[in-house]
């Protein structure tokens, strides 16, 4: 069935190439983004798709739409981003739920919100299971997209619990691929770039800190997959269950870019959580999904694409 969907950061890294698959798949798809973090390129293919809308607007703000399903992306996701306007990142998590649910009830819409693990902060339960509750650190820096996705939860669970609203919530582990934003500071982001221009290889710490990493296309296969299914309101952890260190992460990313980069060591940033990993089970039992991309071929489309892009067209974040 043909449906109206609306995408909020729908021209993010995740967004865009979702918007893509549910244009391809026939769907009437908003695409509202106020640019924070990402560039009209991402969707510029689709612009002229007759199935295809582009907004420029600000999820803090109401917006009047009708729609059948809601994707809930919009909010910066890297530390980098996130960290440079801290207070507009919580307006953003948890404004932009209220406004987005608002749609929903009005509209019978269903709706998905993008949710993290980083819900779980540096978490003492590993591998990280939906029911543990995490352990945030809710004045340090890392808490503004963290409490915000948490506060968005507990947004999205009472609309559903008040109002009937029809909700799903995802938690996402570390995801990457081809889009991210090469100056977004993340770790693959950082390392690929490094790598490409055989500079030091910046290793936070020591190194041995953990992280599972999940190519875009499971991640977005699973997105959809929960949307459009009636059992499972979640949350539900999507990631990649390899564990790798940033060191392991590194020492790959040199090699299968054939660089001659040199590892060296900057300070960890404070609350960095020390290990990573989801248990999937969930998803197994529920979705019938788990990824199918090894970190390796994912990084070889990533470093593909790293290549084939003019780093001169991103800009960094601006408000
Ligand atoms: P991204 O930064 O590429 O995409 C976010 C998009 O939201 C951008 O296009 C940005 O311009 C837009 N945006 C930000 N604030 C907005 C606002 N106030 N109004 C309208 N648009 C706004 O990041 P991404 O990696 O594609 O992440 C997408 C979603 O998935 C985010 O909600 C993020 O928290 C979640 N997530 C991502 C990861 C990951 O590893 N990529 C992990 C966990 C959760
Ligand atoms: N990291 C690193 N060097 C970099 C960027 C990040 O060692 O140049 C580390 C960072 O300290 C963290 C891990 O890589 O331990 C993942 O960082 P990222 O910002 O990608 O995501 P998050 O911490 O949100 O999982």
């Amino acid at each position: 069935m043909i449906e109206r969907i609306l995408v909020t950061g729908g021209a993010g890294f995740l967004g865009s190439y979702l918007c893509e698959r549910l244009v391809d798949q026939g769907h009437d798809v908003i695409c509202l983004d106020n640019f924070f973090t990402s560039q009209k390129s991402n969707v510029a293919a689709l612009l002229d798709r007759p199935n295809f809308e582009l907004i420029r607007h600000d999820i803090t703000l109401p917006i009047f739409l009708e729609v059948d399903q809601i994707y809930n992306l919009a909010c910066p996701a890297a530390p980098g981003h996130y960290q440079y306007n801290p207070i507009k990142t919580m307006k953003t998590s948890v404004m932009g739920a209220i406004n987005m649910l608002g749609i929903a009830k009005r509209c019978g819409a269903r709706i998905l919100q993008a949710s993290t693990s980083e819900v779980y902060g540096d978490p003492e339960v590993h591998p990280q299971v939906e029911s543990y509750r995490g352990s945030v650190n809710p004045i340090g820096i890392r808490a503004c997209y963290d409490e915000g996705k948490r506060a968005a939860e507990t947004l999205f669970m009472d609309y559903h619990r008040s109002n009937n609203v029809d909700v799903r919530i995802v938690r996402i582990f570390n995801t990457f691929g081809p889009r991210m934003h090469p100056f977004d500071g993340r770790v693959v982001s950082n390392f690929i770039r490094q790598a490409l221009a055989d500079e030091d290889i910046t290793l936070f710490g020591d190194g041995s800190q953990t992280r599972s990493f999940c190519y875009r296309d499971d991640l977005v296969d699973v997105i959809i997959r929960m949307m459009n299914q009636d059992d499972l309101v979640g949350p539900v952890n999507i990631g990649n269950p390899g564990e790798f260190t940033i060191r392991e992460l590194a020492e790959k990313i040199i090699q299968l870019s054939g660089s001659s980069s040199q590892l060296v060591h900057r300070p960890l940033p404070s609350d960095d959580p020390t290990r990573r990993r989801p248990d999937i089970s969930l998803a197994k039992k529920e979705l019938g999904w788990e990824p199918k991309v090894p970190l390796e071929e994912g990084l070889k489309h990533t470093i593909a694409w790293f290549k084939s892009i003019d780093l001169s067209d991103y800009r960094p974040p601006t408000p």
